[in-house]
């Protein structure tokens, strides 16, 4: 793995909160704090269905995992606080945290909810970027009443593994020197969009760690996985010209058509909103988004118009979860009227880092 002289000027500062959701919830009901929390869908003695969003240490000791179905949940620790999931008070949180990283007059970039990157290169060492890091978790301690963990490193990439490897109320700091030393032995499954199935199918080609990917034949690897290979082995490698700055914030993606003539054609419908799906779906994804909000709208003959929301548990951008969500919908409001337009609109966003996705397969 080779460094590169430029990347060793920058340095990049992530913070993750240390499960965010859950300690906002112990915040606010003191009485349920050092207990088991899950936040998600309601468990209904074990019967309820929907999933878990995301759950306290505590229940993670009790093998509980965000997006395990909550019946399971249940029965894993049937005497963990279930608790349904309020979106408003986590923003409010957020926002707070943020007002924090964003006092410093740094780069700045949020990526999710409770996730954000500085660029420190200016404080010209790690020492002085260590110093600020205990700065901001002391801040986020006695101000808010939350632990976050930070990593800090020459890159984004590496910063955000770096932040996630002693969490809860962690900071490693991965110099330039350290890089190296630091990503050889790491699981490939730390590499961020790497998932179970990609790391399965590393695993047959005999890849378990970040070594044993920088070391592989590129040329296997992009006839495996395309073209994003190359950027992968850089990325690892340390070298990353990936920039910390604030990105446009998109507070929805639609699209709406209206037909040529009023149509009670429900297989003409069912067509046009798959249509208006893959449209607003690929435009999520050209923005690196993923949203939690689906709105259909259906203006009837004589303008009647007519919308319906649905908020999910989890940020999605997957066309499928966007598609069935959007049909389900439609049934709920269509009255068998002639339909003049149809529109669908996707909002409650979460950014993600394009970076992210690089071997999502
Ligand atoms: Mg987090």
């Amino acid at each position: 793995m080779e460094k590169r002289s430029m990347d060793q000027q920058r340095i990049i500062l992530h913070l993750d909160m240390d499960s965010f959701y859950a300690s906002v919830e112990m915040r606010e009901n003191p009485e349920i704090k050092g207990k088991p929390v899950v936040i998600g869908a309601d468990p209904k003695n074990g019967t309820g269905r929907g999933v878990v969003s995301t759950c306290s240490y505590e229940a993670r000791a009790f093998g509980i995992r965000s997006a395990m179905p909550i019946s399971q949940a249940f029965v894993l620790c049937p005497h963990a606080v279930f608790l349904p999931p309020q979106f408003p008070r986590y923003a409010k949180a957020s926002a707070e945290v943020m007002a924090i990283l964003k006092s410093h007059n740094l780069p700045f970039q949020q990526v999710s909810i409770d996730e954000a990157f500085l660029d420190v290169s200016t404080l010209k060492s790690y020492s002085e970027a260590t110093d600020l890091a205990v700065r901001i978790k002391n801040d986020i301690r006695t101000q808010l009443g939350l632990t976050g963990s930070i990593g800090i490193a020459p890159t984004k990439v590496v910063a955000k593994i770096a932040s996630d490897v002693n969490k809860p109320d962690g900071l490693t700091v991965v110099s330039p020197e350290n890089l190296h030393s630091f990503l050889a032995p790491m699981p490939v499954r730390k590499i961020p969009g790497v998932g179970r199935k990609a790391e399965a199918e590393l695993f047959e080609m005999g890849i378990r760690t970040i070594k044993d990917l920088a070391e592989y034949d590129i040329q296997v690897l992009i006839a495996r996985f395309g073209r994003s290979a190359i950027s992968l082995q850089t990325i690892i490698s340390g070298i990353d010209d990936d920039i910390v700055e604030e990105r446009d914030t998109v507070k929805s993606v639609s699209r709406e058509t209206t037909f040529l003539k009023d149509t009670t054609d429900e297989q003409v419908i069912a067509a046009t909103i798959d249509a208006l799906v893959r449209d607003v779906c690929r435009n999520l994804s050209d923005e690196s988004l993923r949203c939690r909000t689906v709105t259909i709208k259906v203006r009837y003959h004589g303008f009647v118009t007519k919308t319906k929301a649905k908020t999910l548990l989890h940020y999605t951008d997957d066309e499928k979860t966007v598609r069935s969500c959007s049909h389900s919908l439609m049934r709920d409001i269509f009255d068998g009227c002639p339909v003049r337009l149809l529109g669908i609109r996707l909002s409650t966003f979460e950014k993600r880092d394009a970076r992210q996705m690089i071997l999502k397969l």
